[in-house]
């Protein structure tokens, strides 16, 4: 990848990791649908269990398809190894609890997509492990709620569905002066807009799920190691024999041999190749997410039925100024939320579009709506849903790529259906 590591990423989407060379010819990487693979002698298999050799064994353990996934995702986020997994919560459970053991704390954003919220207040709660929730975006406040117990600190890149932008580059200094990791989900932003690493993130997460594959066809995750991190023998003194396995990628392996293959969060080897097929075109689709995004918000804000519109691309946005620095100007993201008068208008809003599918997802081509409050957190109580700003009056919209003047015309046409 040396020689090919100058391209730029519009076209590192299309060509890491590609090596048609090894197979057959073929520019697609082939399907290896086999649950295991096999060995010329007893000693081949013996080294490969041992580690010696780095043969497949067995797909729970590793998979020829998975494994060009996983280096065409470490090369676009620039870290130094990654592990495919079964969804984005696999990845998320699994690289956070490689770090996490009972009595141990974190400290984490508190605008957290929902179910990492739930894993991480209710789930993790019963084996005796807090999260210390904080308002990401204050970096006093994170840099107090660490202790001597704090394993590390855990962001997403863009809240969902707040919108809130944490400082990564501040948070990862605090973290590292604190002798612990910042492990970032960078779901909503994707490495085209924003590389966690090299803003001194120690582990980036993804669900590949969302814009990565970009179609809505699999659910996917990843854990990106960048290597950089110092597993310091004070805190992290379960990491040694992993060190000694492993040197700088002593957190993946902890992760892929504790967790993953024990958990059995394996990906399926055409998930991981419809996510390639994706792939190839997610700089293009970003840019063209983040257009009609802006274009939709602005639209948005002009119409009388809509009290308000949350999106980080409009220049009076809380968190536009970070979001300008930290996304090199490459534009805000496609997901944005907006208030319509309350929950009814929602509804009837919801049910007169005809171009925009309702469902529960979000990256995919297609624009998506959703009434949070309703579906997703209906079994959250009041007073969660309240720190989460979870209102009864919020949409949320995922903007896809059609024609903007045709999002804009459906969202114009159900808002015309609304009661004056
Ligand atoms: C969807 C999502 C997840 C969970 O991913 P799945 O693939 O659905 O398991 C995690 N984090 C964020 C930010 C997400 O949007």
């Amino acid at each position: 990848m040396t020689e090919k590591g100058s391209y730029g990423f519009h076209t590192q989407v299309i060509h890491a990791a590609q090596s048609p060379e090894d197979w057959q010819g073929a520019t697609l990487v082939p399907i290896f649908q086999t649950a295991s693979h096999l060995h010329p002698t007893a000693e081949n298999l013996g080294q490969a269990f041992a580690g010696k050799r780095t043969d497949h064994i067995y797909m729970r353990l590793t998979n020829p398809t998975n494994r060009i996934l996983e280096e065409k995702l470490c090369v676009l986020e620039g870290g130094r190894g990654a592990l495919v997994m079964s969804s984005g919560m696999a990845a998320i459970t699994n690289a956070c609890l490689a770090l996490l053991r009972a009595g141990d704390e974190f400290v984490t954003g508190n605008s957290l997509f929902m179910s990492t919220y739930l894993l991480f207040t209710d789930i993790f709660k019963k084996f005796d492990i807090i999260a210390r929730l904080v308002d990401p975006t204050d970096t006093k406040a994170i840099e107090e709620a660490i202790n001597s117990k704090t394993r590390f600190v855990y962001l997403e890149t863009i809240g969902n569905p707040k919108m809130d932008i944490p400082d990564i580059a501040r948070v990862a200094t605090i973290a590292h002066q604190h002798g612990v990791p910042l492990l970032v989900d960078n779901t909503l932003a994707t490495p085209y807009l924003c590389r966690p690493l090299e803003l001194g993130a120690d582990v980036v997460i993804h669900s590949t799920t969302k814009y990565l594959s970009g179609h809505g066809d699999v659910v996917g995750g990843v854990v990106i190691d960048g290597g950089s991190f110092d597993w310091n023998k004070e805190r992290f003194t379960d990491f040694e024999a992993f060190i000694e396995r492993k040197g700088r990628l002593a957190f993946l392996d902890k992760v892929w041999r504790e967790h993953h293959i024990n958990f059995g969060t394996t990906q399926a080897p055409i998930h991981s190749y419809l996510t390639m097929i994706g792939l190839d075109t997610l700089a293009l689709r970003m840019e063209r997410h983040t257009f009609n995004a802006l274009e939709v918000a602005r639209y948005l804000r002009e119409r009388p039925e809509v009290v308000w519109v949350n999106y980080p691309g409009l220049e009076d946005h809380p968190f536009h100024t970070i979001a300008k620095k930290e996304f090199g100007g490459k534009g805000f993201g496609g997901v944005l939320t907006f208030g319509l008068k309350d929950q009814e208008a929602c509804f009837r809003f919801i049910n007169n579009l005809k171009l925009i599918y309702n469902l529960a997802n979000l990256g995919d081509c297609k624009t998506l709506v959703i009434h949070p409050y309703s579906s997703q957190y209906v079994s959250f109580d009041e007073s969660s849903r309240e720190k989460l700003s979870i209102t009864p009056d919020m949409i949320r919209l995922s903007i896809g790529i059609e024609a903007v003047e045709d999002i804009c015309k459906d969202l114009g046409q159900a808002l015309d259906s609304l009661p004056k």
